[in-house]
């Protein structure tokens, strides 16, 4: 498999440290929120990964944390704590909007066939392994004591800047807003490991430590998590691009600097999905779920489907305009994957299974070319020699790493149906007030997603 390493800014061929087994982290979400689509985007080109590896037979050992203490609304160490803000938004604990939207995130993946890693792992339950790797940092002299909290001298780390791939004065051009003067720090990029003097005196979460009643960090979480539950040396690492500066270029730091060598081989990071008005972010008030995708009408994996036609390594514009052109498209290409069932089965032709099946890898071994793997998909509906079992054959096998269940009936659950009803009853009363034009494009509205409405006697009914 030939996969960007974002370290060495290089398509490479991957090559994991032991020859079959694969271990791979994946920085999780910060649950203070719903994820929201973009966040989404990023788990499913995970997902992909990690299935793609499985597919050409590697075991994957894969671990994600969750974020519910640490992270800052800005990710350098400045601004509010975005738990602590959430907990207040909605007059609760910490821990109770943690695991309210530690739930809804494991709610929104599941319905995305987003496999739920094998290991994970909140932030708080691993304090103390936080508190034996900054302990060592100050050992070593890496970290110092300011003001009360430790800090990472990222002068006493000569390869600081590769990840990023950007200089200090190119850091500061790109982060000017999100860094505020912190006077502690000896170089404005020092990040903490460990706050005591903490900025939040109503911080609900604090520790004994040896450095004083406080909390971690960000970024010790997940170098911590994943030393622990993938040992010294890691495969692959990943998250989305913006995690590229400060979190991973941190984590690698003090990771690299705890261990006295290199760490992880290879980075792997999703870009952006956008809205029309630019990147999607949490903390901007109203933001695209993927509960408001089905309240209006789409079904999950139509969102899936949207992601994977696209290559994870591009920005992602997301308009209502192209969900439905997606939409369409995954259910003509259902439906017509569908209709291959039938009660004959007919003889497999293994040559073309291999052949075709050859063409798919290649897709999936260029750097995840899910789009390039949709058209092998689409070639083989379309290749008249073949019969339906082999089609069959050839697309339930594909679709253990696309996961957008082709060869399953449309599930309609709960919040679709109740949309469709929803839409039918405003059509019945817009022709009621014989308001026909209404009533035509509600029609309309639903056909575009795939819906397909008809009167009966006595009763409207659907189908998808
Ligand atoms: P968070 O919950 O904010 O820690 O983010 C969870 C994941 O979503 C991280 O891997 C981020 O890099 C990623 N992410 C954040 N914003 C976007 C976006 N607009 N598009 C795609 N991924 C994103
Ligand atoms: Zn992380």
């Amino acid at each position: 498999m030939k996969l960007y390493n974002s370290l060495t800014k290089k398509i490479e061929n991957f090559i994991p440290f032991n020859e079959n087994e694969v271990t791979m982290y994946t920085c999780g979400p910060t649950v203070y929120h719903y994820a929201h689509i973009g966040n989404l985007r990023t788990y499913i080109f995970e997902d992909v990964l990690e299935k793609s590896l499985q597919y050409f037979g590697y075991n994957v050992k894969r671990v994600m944390n969750i974020t519910d203490v640490g992270h800052l609304s800005s990710d350098a160490d400045t601004g509010e704590d975005k738990m602590v803000a959430g907990a207040k938004r909605e007059n609760k604990s910490v821990l109770e909007i943690a695991d309210y939207y530690t739930k809804a995130f494991f709610n929104d993946t599941k319905k995305l066939n987003i496999r739920t890693p094998e290991i994970v792992e909140k932030a708080t339950d691993h304090v103390d392994k936080y508190i034996v790797m900054v302990q060592d940092l100050l050992e070593k002299d890496i970290a110092y004591k300011a003001g009360g909290n430790i800090y990472f001298d990222i002068t006493k780390y000569d390869k600081y800047y590769e990840l990023s791939g950007k200089n200090v004065e190119d850091l500061k051009i790109a982060v000017r807003d999100d860094v505020e003067q912190d006077d502690n720090k000896k170089n404005p990029f020092d990040f903490v490991l460990w706050f005591t003097k903490s900025k939040f005196e109503d911080q609900d979460l604090k520790w004994e430590s040896p450095f004083g009643m406080g909390y971690p960090g960000w970024h010790i979480e997940c170098s911590a998590i994943a030393l622990h539950y993938l040992g010294d040396h890691l495969d692959i690492h990943c998250g989305g691009v913006d995690n590229i500066f400060p979190h991973h270029t941190n984590e690698i730091a003090q990771t690299e600097c705890h261990l006295g060598h290199k760490w992880c081989n290879f980075w792997l990071h999703g870009e952006h999905l956008n809205d029309e008005t630019g990147k999607m972010s949490k903390s901007k008030g109203e933001f695209l779920t993927l509960s408001v995708l089905e309240e209006k009408g789409y079904h999950p994996l139509a969102y899936r489907f949207f992601c994977l036609k696209s290559h994870y390594r591009n920005q992602l514009v997301f308009n209502y305009d192209s969900m439905d052109y997606a939409t369409n498209e995954y259910n003509k290409l259902k439906k017509k994957v569908l209709s291959l069932k039938n009660d004959n089965k007919e003889e497999i032709d293994f040559e073309k299974v291999m052949e075709y099946t050859k063409k798919y890898k290649e897709a999936l071994a260029d750097d995840l070319n899910t789009s390039k793997a949709l058209t092998v998909l689409f070639d083989v509906l379309k290749d008249a020699q073949l019969n339906s079992t082999t089609k069959l054959t050839l697309i339930e096998d594909f679709d253990k790493v696309l996961s957008i269940d082709l060869t399953k009936e449309i599930e309609v659950d709960e919040e679709l149906e109740k949309y469709i009803f929803e839409q039918i009853e405003k059509r019945n009363n817009a022709k009621k007030e014989k308001n026909y034009a209404l009533a035509d494009q509600i029609r309309e509205e639903l056909l575009e997603k795939g819906i397909k409405i008809k009167d009966n006697k006595d009763n409207t009914t659907y189908e998808i």
